[in-house]
């Protein structure tokens, strides 16, 4: 546990400004005292992109290397081309630091809107790939544009990847209380990159005796999500099928306003990145609307991360209380921001 904390912070574009400030707010109040916080803004994302063309100048990214974590609001404007901020900012981050872990939480709050009401407690985490699958680029296109096109985007799974993100989640799941993981994937139907996800598992589960395991097709899995969502605790699986169930995921509880992510790189060896889940949303943006809550967590995420356990908690603990206590009234993104760093404060 580091007595020092040198965040990078991009708060980007539309809503990202907003949350971004917020989560600040509350972690300046969750650190613990003797812990020293430095931070540094990159100004990144849409505007940049339209004054100066840069998505981001390897000058940056080197910057970047030297933080400890990384503090991220949303990237993204319609008037920029799709792809432009994505390849050029996001994945080109992705890939410099090696995120390969995607972590998603989903956990029920109290007096939250689900399309599950009364369901039993919901609190289970996606370890989703981030560097491999169908996601790099690996395809191409025949006979483009004619009736005769033939495209084809190749999943790259290798051993080395699936093994470390594998890894990763025997590692979560023997420290929840359940120590319970489950194998997503379409092994009957994807058949060799299914072979290697399933074999890797059962290879290191081996090696995890008190974790218990299971394994489902993604179809089955997108049913269970629904139905019976609290059976999962520690759910691993590839990039496709994660980036599908965790949106999801963070349907069934309580939506996108709430929904925490952070792309890791567990061997610390480049700074991790956490972000809410949802985009720019520019038809809110500048409005005071914007519910920073997915921001907030993202924070605990951090921290966590970071190995402050016991600060991360606090947040969540502030989160749920602020949950519980609402009644359907308006609250500015400021208010609601005020309230969760009194909370955490007190
Ligand atoms: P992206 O392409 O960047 O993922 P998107 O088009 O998927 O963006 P979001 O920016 O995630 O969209 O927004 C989707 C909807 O959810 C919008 O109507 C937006 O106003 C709303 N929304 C997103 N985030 C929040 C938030 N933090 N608080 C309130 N509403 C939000
Ligand atoms: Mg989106």
């Amino acid at each position: 546990m580091s007595r020092s904390l040198n965040l990078a912070v991009i708060p980007g574009d539309g809503i990202g400004p907003e949350v971004v400030a917020q989560g600040l707010k509350v972690l300046n109040a969750a650190l613990p005292q003797d812990v020293k916080l430095e931070t540094k803004e990159y100004d990144l994302g849409a505007q940049r992109w339209h004054r100066t063309g840069e998505t981001l100048p390897d000058q940056e990214l080197e910057a970047l290397k030297g933080h400890d974590a990384i503090l991220l609001g949303a990237i993204g404007d319609p008037s920029v081309p799709s792809g432009v901020l994505e390849r050029g900012l996001l994945l080109k981050l992705r890939f410099a630091f090696d995120h390969f872990i995607n972590l998603r939480p989903s956990k029920l709050f109290p007096n939250t809107a689900t399309p599950l009401a009364g369901r039993p407690d919901i609190d289970f985490v996606v370890v989703r790939e981030g560097t491999e699958g169908p996601y790099t680029g690996n395809g191409g296109s025949l006979r483009t544009g004619t009736p005769a096109e033939v495209a084809t985007e190749v999943s790259v799974n290798t051993a080395y990847g699936v093994e470390r993100v594998v890894r990763d989640a025997f590692e979560r799941a023997n420290n929840r209380p359940r120590k319970k993981l489950t194998l997503v994937h379409k092994n009957n139907v994807l058949v060799y990159a299914g072979h290697l996800w399933k074999n890797t598992f059962d290879r290191v589960a081996a090696e995890y005796p008190e974790v218990s395991t299971d394994y489902l097709h993604v179809d089955a899995a997108t049913i269970f999500f629904v139905t019976q969502p609290e059976r999962f605790d520690v759910i691993v699986t590839d990039n496709l099928f994660g980036d599908i169930l965790t949106d999801l995921a963070a349907a069934v509880t309580g939506g996108i306003g709430l929904a925490a992510s952070g792309n890791v790189n567990p061997t610390g060896d480049f700074p991790s990145m956490f972000e809410p889940v949802h985009g720019s949303a520019p038809d809110i943006a500048g409005q005071g609307k914007a519910d920073p809550t997915a921001t907030v967590l993202s924070v605990a995420l951090l921290l966590r991360h970071l190995g402050h356990a016991d600060r991360a908690e606090r947040i969540e603990a502030a989160v749920s209380a602020d949950l519980a206590e609402r009644d359907g009234t308006a609250r500015t993104t400021d208010e609601i921001g005020d309230a969760l760093t009194a909370r955490v404060s007190g």
